[in-house]
């Protein structure tokens, strides 16, 4: 058979009517991702139905399909085509080589693997360069002996494999030129396979270059040199569960020797051939402020298709956000360049008033923290190093059982301070609220406007701003150990727990942030990249007591358990904890049967977070929480009283008016007599009223379902209104147990303390045992999350969910409350 000419070439570069196969697609993951999805996949046939010069999109043909690519996008698969003169003079197919000639070239040729080596200066890279090519380049033992970069080749399992030696750098930042090199040579020469060469003995360092690598999403294998080394230090590393949670693998090497250099060539292979099953790509965390800058960089860039066909829009984010100028320069001629410097700069100062460091220094710290975090997880140090390390405060932290003491001693501490610090200004607000409600209840003529102000938009509105200094100190306290970095290590300690209940400690973050709310807690499960891991942690974060069911607990608290208040607090947040964990074993031992992937767990330095950006972050929530007040809380508020409000007629069991009146022209009775008995008759009036009413109805077809678990219609009422958001609930209470005796003032808390049953077997005693107040307390922590939190799991997941988290919450919060009147009921 006669040779055809045929040559590898960029798919933008075939004329109309030419076809090609393809032998490759360049760029990085989330491109290849993409483009694969489309049809684009090695060894598939293409034809070019229309390319013109000016052109763009180009049209194709794949698989008997017509998709239309950006030019740059083409320009990074790789083809092979025959020139068509060649073509028509070697076989008569019309101009067209014959389909198996061509495949059966295009399978040879993705058969070779540009493969280049990056590293630290004296890792090994030249030995393992030569042990590999057979080639012998200078050896040194000292920085800056490989200036350029040398090419070998060397054939294994059939692969031609181009091994390209390049400068030791640290860092692929722009500090040398090396590093300005190697940079250039991975973005812009693309090699297949990056393998970066590691020392393992000094692995914190080296692996500082990875994350580099990691973020820029392309492919990596690991060869974890000098393990000879390590071995003789007396130090482990487990590097299979390493190479999990970095999503590389890795390969142990002794370059010296040549040892490990095949078994890593077989792994370069595989990843090559996208068949490796670690390999995948791992989102490095940097922290909520770095990563909202990140997002908003991210929209800008991603605008521009063609900018990110050809990088990773979060590398280039990464990027800007540690000042760096190529990466800014190269950005000069795009179309949005004034916004993405604009945005640029705008973040790189908030980040740095935030963190009072350059931006660079926490993004190289939040690195670090990557790594320390993966380290601290698979190496195990020789004993005597061990010794020395024990002295650092995260040997106490993250100690296996230290921890745990420790946190919980941090949570009581937090729980605590709520209470105590919060007490003084609630007690301002609510008396701040209860002036407002007598000047407006003097200074207005009686009607239902007057009604509606009162008890409706004070009564409910004012019950729940009461709680706002409470609220602000949670945040606060959430805040100040997210800032310190003491967040990250209670989630280190937490991975070995969450792994019991088939987490990992990754979930464990977006289950602190649930204690803040849940609806961003559900939102945060996205950081997770497997996922059932989402959805368990989808189910469970409702568990996580938001800071909206704070003030229905603080007011039960203060009314029925004023000597244990914090222990109370603490002991309803630990439920709510124990039961996630019982959901989760039960989740993980029906639906979601699975092997855990590992993640790498940053333990970013610890840093004295600036009052600053604490605060911002605590005002950040507060607002929140008042634009919560202002919407959704004063709207029900004002719906709850209307339904409390309405009918105006209603068939009262005696006439009160009649019976009023007879008292007050009595004869027989005193003053003082007169106006107990009127009061008295005026409060069975507007109660019998407020259960003839519209939420009354309600409330009363609720009881028989509450009834075993010691509650009574107005607490039924308030538990329907905390559907719509859980601070509703103390509006509510505050607006049926208020509003039942007007003119005789009194606190919430005493109202509560005095509320007696109106009807049933009970009638006549208190509503609120402590028994009775506890079990609320569970049911409001465990039942149906909130609107907003199903709309959120909706949204992450899908309806099925959604529905599921709705149902089995609210009927395990029943058997709770139902278990803890009818059990406790036994002993008090
Ligand atoms: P490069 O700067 O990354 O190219 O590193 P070199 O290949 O020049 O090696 C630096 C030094 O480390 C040399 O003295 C090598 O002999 C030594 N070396 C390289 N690989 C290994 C290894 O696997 N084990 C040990 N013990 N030494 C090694
Ligand atoms: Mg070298």
């Amino acid at each position: 058979m006669e040779t055809t000419e045929l040559t590898v070439d960029r798919l933008a570069n075939l004329n109309t009517g030419e076809s090609g196969v393809i032998t490759k697609v360049l760029g990085h993951g989330a491109f290849r991702k993409r483009i694969t999805e489309m049809g684009f996949v090695k060894g598939k046939k293409v034809r070019v139905i229309k390319n013109a010069p000016l052109q763009d999109p180009v049209e194709y043909e794949i698989m008997g399909y017509n998709v239309s690519l950006r030019r740059s996008e083409a320009n990074l698969i790789d083809v092979l085509s025959g020139a068509e003169a060649d073509s028509q003079k070697l076989n008569g197919f019309n101009g067209i080589i014959s389909d198996n000639v061509l495949k059966k070239t295009a399978h040879e040729k993705s058969k070779t693997i540009n493969v280049a080596l990056v590293g630290n200066p004296n890792c090994g890279k030249t030995s393992f360069f030569n042990q590999a090519s057979g080639s012998h380049e200078r050896v040194g033992n000292y920085g800056g002996v490989t200036i350029d970069a040398k090419m070998a080749r060397m054939r294994q399992d059939g692969y031609l494999i181009n091994i390209t030696d390049l400068p030791g750098t640290y860092s692929i930042t722009e500090y040398t030129p090396e590093e300005l090199y190697v940079r250039s040579h991975i973005m812009e020469r693309m090699p297949d396979v990056v393998v970066n060469v590691v020392d393992a003995s000094n692995l914190e360092r080296n692996l500082f270059l990875t994350t580099q690598l990691i973020d820029m999403n392309i492919k990596v294998v690991i060869a974890l040199n000098m393990y000879d080394e390590l071995e003789k230090k007396g130090a482990r590393l487990k590097f299979r569960e390493l190479g999990e949670m970095l999503g590389i693998p890795i390969i142990p090497t002794v370059a010296v020797k040549g040892q490990g250099i095949k078994n890593l060539m077989r792994k370069v292979i595989d990843v090559y051939e996208d068949r490796d099953p670690i390999v995948r790509y791992v989102n490095i965390n940097y922290g909520h402020d770095i990563e909202k800058s990140i997002d908003i960089l991210r929209k800008e860039l991603d605008k521009d298709e063609r900018l990110i066909d050809k990088y990773s829009s979060r590398y280039l984010s990464v990027k800007l956000l540690e000042n760096d100028r190529t990466t800014l320069s190269m950005l000069k001629n795009r179309d949005n360049f004034d916004r993405i410097n604009e945005l640029t700069n705008r973040e790189i100062a908030r980040l740095e008033k935030a963190f009072g460091e350059s931006s660079e220094t926490v993004i190289t710290d939040a690195k670090y923290g990557f790594v320390a975090g993966a380290l601290n997880e698979t190496y195990v140090e020789s004993r005597e190093r061990k010794r020395k390390r024990s002295k650092e405060i995260d040997y106490f932290i993250t100690h296996k059982i230290l921890g745990f003491p420790i946190f919980l001693f941090a949570m009581w501490l937090m729980f605590q301070a709520t209470f105590t610090l919060g007490n003084y200004p609630m007690e301002w607000i609510d008396a701040g609220v209860g002036y407002i409600g007598d000047f407006v209840g003097s200074h207005m003529a009686a009607g239902p406007l007057k009604d509606l102000l009162v008890d409706g938009v004070i009564g409910g509105v004012g019950g729940v701003i009461v709680f706002l200094p409470n609220i602000l100190i949670l945040f606060f306290f959430i805040s100040f150990m997210e800032d310190t970095g003491y967040m990250a290590r209670v989630s280190f300690i937490m991975d070995r727990l969450m792994h019991k209940i088939g987490l990992h400690g990754k979930s464990f973050i977006p289950l602190i942030m649930g204690f803040g709310c849940n609806v961003p807690a559900v939102m945060a499960t996205r950081t997770l990249e497997n996922r059932k891991d989402r959805i368990l942690t989808m189910m469970i974060t409702p568990f996580m007591s938001c800071s909206a069911r704070l003030p229905v607990y603080v007011l039960i608290i203060s009314a029925f358990f004023p000597k244990n208040q914090g222990m109370v607090l603490f002991s309803i947040y630990m439920i709510g904890i124990i039961m996630a964990i019982v959901v989760a074993l039960v989740l993980k031992n029906t639906v979601f049967r699975k092997s855990v992937v590992p993640f790498v767990m940053e333990l970013p330095p610890y840093r004295m977070p600036t009052l600053r950006n604490t605060s911002i972050h605590m005002w950040h929530k507060g607002v929140q929480y008042l634009k919560k007040m202002g919407g959704v809380i004063l709207v029900a508020s004002i719906l709850i009283w209307a339904l409390s409000y309405f009918p105006r007629n209603v068939d009262y069991s005696q006439n009160y008016d009649a019976s009023i009146a007879q008292v007050e022209n009595s004869t027989s009775l005193g003053e003082a007599q007169k106006q107990h008995q009127v009061s008295q008759l005026e409060m069975a009036k507007a109660s019998e009223h407020q259960e003839q009413s519209y939420i009354g109805r309600m409330g009363h077809a609720l009881a028989p379902v509450l009834k075993p678990l010691g509650f009574d219609w107005k607490i039924g009422v308030s538990i329907l209104t905390g559907l719509a958001a859980k601070e509703i609930v103390v509006s509510t209470m505050g607006i049926l147990y208020q509003a039942q005796d007007e003119g005789n003032s009194g606190t919430l808390v005493q109202k509560l303390q005095q509320q007696r049953h109106t009807t049933g077997k009970l009638k006549g005693q208190k509503v609120f045992t402590p028994l009775v107040a506890f079990g609320f307390m569970l049911f409001i922590l465990i039942y149906f999350p909130c609107v907003a939190v199903i709309a959120a799991i909706k949204k992450e997941s899908n309806w099925k969910w959604a529905v599921f988290s709705m149902v089995y919450t609210t009927g395990i919060a029943w058997l709770v409350a139902f278990a803890t009147y009818q059990i406790g009921s036994l002993f008090v």
